[in-house]
């Protein structure tokens, strides 16, 4: 890995030291192309001002600047003074177009020459200046700098070898610790309670990358480890329900199957076992609908339906019930409200509230329920002037199981509607797979309000 990763270091920086090199190459003859001009600008200025003067470049003497002038077939007119003793090879001068040309060639063994070549008019003659100057300074510059990458390139390479051996471990040593901290947890995992298991992650900087990731997994965890607690209460809590019913069950069973009975007795018995029956099945029908829910199968149609008709349906279902206390149910629903959505569960989730509300309400009282719609919402209301909800336990009556223990009200008797602690559980998931909401307003010995929220367009 670090192998790699200094290979791939090592071409990005001979790739940026080799640009760098063509650049500052480039750099340099250009500059020596400018100096050349500079040169052959006074020169070339002289030789127009006096074009009769034969001798302007013959005089001319400057340390490290060759000049010639040339006709326009390349036969040399005039040398400057340096040049005097060199014999310049025919065609070492090249000019092919109307405009300055720039050369190198080789100084017989005194390293390269940088010519340029200026064709002008002198008077009315096509001539050329050609001006030379030695490579050797820009050669030393680059030759300098080759030097300079050559130390550089591997002092360059191993110090970010150890930079970033540094810098990676000193990175992955929280990770190192994480999954230590893993490992741990998974060897104590089979045999411990999800909540003593989860052990959080240390965050020595919760801001940087692995501190947030640390501080993720430790909600992610916390969640987990929350849900799987849950799960586990409820299984207790599922278990304990079913087995109230069932121990009545095979206690009425035994009871009748261990001597004659006469035909009243096995009559009674069976009101019970009707009873223990009902019981059982709401629960499991509820666990069913909850697990439904929770794992998001709660299958909803979407059919038009008009939500005062549902609703006067489940009120008219629960007058029987209602009328045994002599509580009535008031509400005026004449006025469509058009919905779509699943009428089943719909009526389901109204059955609810009205079954708690008579539940809950001492008799001659009345339960108020409306309807009303608005800003893309549909309230439902049921209002009752029941028992009222203690606040200590407001919080907790949408838990599965949890039932807030009243004088007067614990078991319901034949022909009542019993009380398993999951009705309102079962309408949270409802209303929530509708994409709804439920609030409650309740005072203690005054009555409770339940609202169902639903949204008119999803
Ligand atoms: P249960 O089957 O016990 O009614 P729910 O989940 O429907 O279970 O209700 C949970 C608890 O909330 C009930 O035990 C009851 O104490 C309280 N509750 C619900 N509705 C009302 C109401 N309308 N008036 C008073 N208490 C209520």
């Amino acid at each position: 890995m670090m192998l790699m990763f200094c290979a791939v270091v090592g071409v990005l920086l001979a790739g940026c030291f080799g640009g760098f090199y063509v650049l500052l190459s480039r750099e340099v003859h250009a500059q020596l192309d400018r100096q050349l001009l500079e040169a052959a600008r006074p020169v070339i200025s002289d030789l127009k001002t006096d074009p009769a003067d034969e001798d302007d470049v013959n005089q001319l003497d400057l340390p490290g600047e060759y000049f010639a002038l040339l006709d326009s077939s390349g036969h040399i007119l005039q040398r400057s003074k340096n040049l005097q003793a060199r014999v310049i090879p025919p065609g070492a001068i090249r000019w092919e177009s109307s405009r300055t040309a720039f050369h190198t060639l080789a100084d017989g063994g005194r390293g390269r020459l940088r010519l340029a070549v200026i064709p002008f008019r002198r008077g009315n003659r096509e001539v050329l200046l050609a001006v030379a100057a030695p490579t050797s300074e820009a050669d030393r510059i680059l030759e300098t700098f080759r030097g300079i990458v050559l130390i550089l390139l591997p002092l360059s390479l191993l110090v970010t070898a150890l930079v970033s051996t540094w810098y990676v471990g000193k990175s992955l040593t929280p990770i190192a610790t994480f999954t230590r901290h893993a490992e741990r947890m998974t060897e104590q995992a089979s045999n411990s309670n999800p909540q003593d298991l989860w052990q959080p992650l240390p965050v020595k900087t919760p801001r940087d990358e692995l501190g947030r990731l640390a501080e993720t997994f430790n909600r992610l965890f916390d969640r987990v480890a929350s849900a799987l607690g849950q799960l586990r209460q409820f299984a207790s809590d599922a278990s304990h329900e079913l087995r109230t019913p069932l121990s009545v069950l095979r206690g009425e069973t035994e009871l009748l199957l261990s001597e004659p009975r006469q035909p009243e007795e096995y009559q009674e018995a069976l009101r019970v076992i009707d009873s223990e029956l009902k019981k059982l099945s709401r629960i499991v029908e509820g666990l069913f609908t909850l697990s439904m829910a929770d794992a998001g199968q709660l299958r909803l149609a979407c059919d038009p339906l008009y939500v005062n008709e549902v609703l006067e349906a489940a009120c008219v279902l629960l007058t029987p019930l209602a009328q045994a206390k002599n509580i009535a149910i008031e509400r005026d629903l004449r006025r469509d409200y058009p919905y779509l959505g699943d009428e089943v569960f719909l009526r389901q989730l109204f059955m609810i509230f009205l079954e708690n509300a008579v539940k809950y309400s001492p008799p001659n009282t009345s339960i108020k329920v409306d309807l009303e719609d608005g800003d893309g919402t549909m309230r439902v209301r049921f209002e009752d002037q029941g028992t009222g909800i203690p606040p200590e336990h407001q919080a907790h009556i949408f838990d599965r199981f949890y039932r807030v223990e009243q004088p007067g009200c614990s078991e319901a008797r034949p022909g009542e509607i019993p009380s398993g602690g999951l009705g309102l559980a079962i309408a949270y998931a409802i209303a929530r797979a509708m994409g709804g909401s439920i609030d409650c307003r309740s005072e203690l010995g005054a009555g409770s309000t339940f609202a169902v929220n639903l949204p008119l367009h999803r």
